[in-house]
């Protein structure tokens, strides 16, 4: 089963290869992680051994399991002192990676405290005061609690800079070098970003010892045979999107790649549930298990299959036309072994891909590193679905009409229509609706998607606030006391607002740049509380001294440096 490229991938790291604390891998097991991502296997075994680490990782590659996994392995959970702190750009961030922490360090003792602007300080004290070993926090907040002292550094042994390049674009260089000088020299540090412009290269020579550099090689050779589709969906609609593809696409087989064990299963019972032949492949399932499965595929009985990687690795079955990453790949390199399952011997071959906008980054370096295009393709719409489900209706009739054990039936029905007087077009149709048990033949047009108020990641997956032609009546005009000369940029003046103002990028308008002041569009009813906070917020250690614009007066600014 297994085919020559897989051989030549070579052996695959597992989690236990690691030296991970058994309890941090019992997490994973628990949250269904299979083996490490590319910049996992190479940045666990570096921290694990006490190296600075500077990886070229953005959000997707699993970058936060790649510092929390070592983190929680080597933390002291004896000790209630602040033993690692990280340092993320935004509250959603800052969250998530909290979040990432408590899920890996489940089975440990250790107390994680995500603190961030926008939100009162009383559960931050109270959080820090109970003593917690891990403390994920956005620069400007960390800072405050520095200044009160409820937060001690001086005993770190671990510090992270996650998305540092987000980190300067938003203003936080100074304040993220005040934290560092704060904590002791012997500490670990790791640093994350998905660019490495001076700035970054400059702090991580000047901060970092001897670092170990992460960077992802990959295999990057695609087949010619096999045409390359994706499909933006976000992550809710993915279920309605693969049986719309299901119904509409015309395939003889296909592997449905998804990231976790747990995935497989519920994906495959899913679409059992909607009437479609698909079996899941992970790698729990005992290996005899597993080989029925491939018989099953081969011989036609299952259509579908739902794997992971390392289930479908090697994978060599002709039958494949498709093959679906209903979750997108961590790395190109996985997109690479996942599409090399269809196309075989020497077939044509689909491969789909779903991706939502915050998976964009992901897309684009797929397409980088592969040098190939994927074209985008629309989801089929509930129209084409309904022609099909007519097609297949009428394909059904054709298809009894030819079947002799019609002949008992069609005696019965004479005899139906003769005592009820019944025409056959009505007993026809009453026996379509039995055969689909009551249920809803034709598809109806789905809700359109409500906005959420507040997507559970990260804010800047919105993209940059859009220049708006069209104003919003929500939003007001507010000044605030930085400008071009101040040498601002746009992601500063969303970060620190957004951040201290605890508010989202979809409450911001259009922000205008003048020489020494600037123009940023917000909600109109902002809290008193809020303003204040605004009022003092500072953009490259200058106070924003926000305001309402009452149009073209005379506004006290700062002085330009
Ligand atoms: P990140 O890049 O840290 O934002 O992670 C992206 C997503 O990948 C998150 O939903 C993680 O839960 C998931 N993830 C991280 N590591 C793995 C892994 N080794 N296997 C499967 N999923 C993972």
């Amino acid at each position: 089963m297994t085919s020559p490229e897989s051989e030549a991938h070579g052996p695959e790291t597992t989690f236990a290869d690691l030296q991970i604390h058994p309890k941090v891998l019992q997490a994973l097991s628990d949250v269904g992680y299979e083996s490490p991502s590319a910049i996992q296997a190479e940045t666990i075994p570096a921290m694990m051994a006490g190296s600075d680490v500077v990886g070229l990782a953005q959000t997707g590659t699993g970058k936060t399991a790649a510092f929390a996994i070592p983190i929680l392995s080597k933390i002291d959970t004896e000790s209630r002192t602040t033993q690692a702190l990280v340092l993320a750009p935004t509250r959603e961030l800052a969250l998530q990676v909290a979040e990432a922490f408590s899920r890996y360090g489940a089975h440990l003792r250790v107390n994680v405290l995500p603190i961030y602007g926008g939100t009162s300080y009383g559960p931050q004290l109270a959080g820090l005061k109970r003593g917690a070993q891990v403390v994920v926090g956005t620069p400007g907040r960390v800072i405050d609690h520095l200044e009160k002292g409820s937060l001690d550094v001086s005993h770190l042994d671990y510090m992270v800079l996650d998305e540092a390049d987000e980190m300067l674009q938003m203003g936080f260089a100074e304040d993220v070098e005040k934290i560092l000088a704060e904590t002791p020299e012997y500490k670990q540090v790791a640093l994350f970003s998905a660019t490495m412009p001076p700035a970054i290269r400059k702090i991580t020579s000047k901060y970092l010892h001897d670092p170990v550099e992460v960077t992802v090689k990959s295999k990057t050779q695609t087949a010619e045979n096999i045409t390359q589709r994706y499909i933006q969906v976000s992550g809710h609609r993915k279920m309605d999107a693969i049986t719309r593809l299901l119904e509409v696409e015309p395939f003889e087989a296909m592997i449905v790649f998804v990231r976790t064990k747990q995935a497989t299963e519920e994906v495959a019972e899913k679409l059992r549930a909607r009437g479609f032949n698909a079996a899941a492949i992970n790698g729990d399932i005992a290996q005899a298990a597993r080989e029925r499965t491939i018989a099953q595929l081969k011989d036609g009985t299952i259509d579908i299959l739902v794997a992971t990687d390392v289930a479908a690795r090697g994978l060599d079955v002709e039958r494949i036309s498709h093959v679906l990453n209903y979750d997108i790949p961590h790395d190109p390199e996985s997109y690479v072994h996942r599409i090399g399952r269809t196309g075989r011997a020497g077939r044509a071959g689909t491969a789909l891909l779903f991706v939502s906008p915050r998976e964009r980054h992901l897309l684009n370096s797929i397409e980088r590193v592969t040098r190939q295009k994927l074209v985008e393709s629309q989801l089929p719409s509930v129209d084409d679905v309904n022609a099909q489900r007519v097609e297949k209706f009428r394909e059904s009739i054709t298809n009894g009409l030819s079947n002799p054990g019609i002949d008992l039936f069609r005696k019965l029905i004479e005899e139906y229509e003769r005592d009820n007087d019944v025409p056959m077009a009505d007993v026809a149709a009453a026996l379509a609706l039995q055969s689909h048990d009551g249920g809803e033949f034709l598809m109806t047009e789905p809700p359109p998607e409500k906005r959420r108020e507040r997507p559970e990641r990260d804010s800047r997956d919105d993209g940059p606030p859009r220049k708006r032609r069209d104003t919003r009546d929500d939003l007001a005009t507010y000044r605030i006391a930085v400008g071009k000369n101040h040498r601002v940029m746009p992601g500063a003046i969303v970060g620190a607002i957004a951040n201290e103002g605890g508010l989202h990028r979809s409450d911001f308008g259009h922000i205008s740049i003048r020489p020494d002041y600037s123009l940023v569009e917000l909600p109109k009813k902002l809290s008193s509380e809020t303003l204040k906070k605004l009022e003092r917020t500072k953009i490259q250690g200058m106070p924003i001294k926000l305001v309402l614009d009452r149009g073209p007066k005379p506004f006290r600014g700062n002085k330009p440096r």
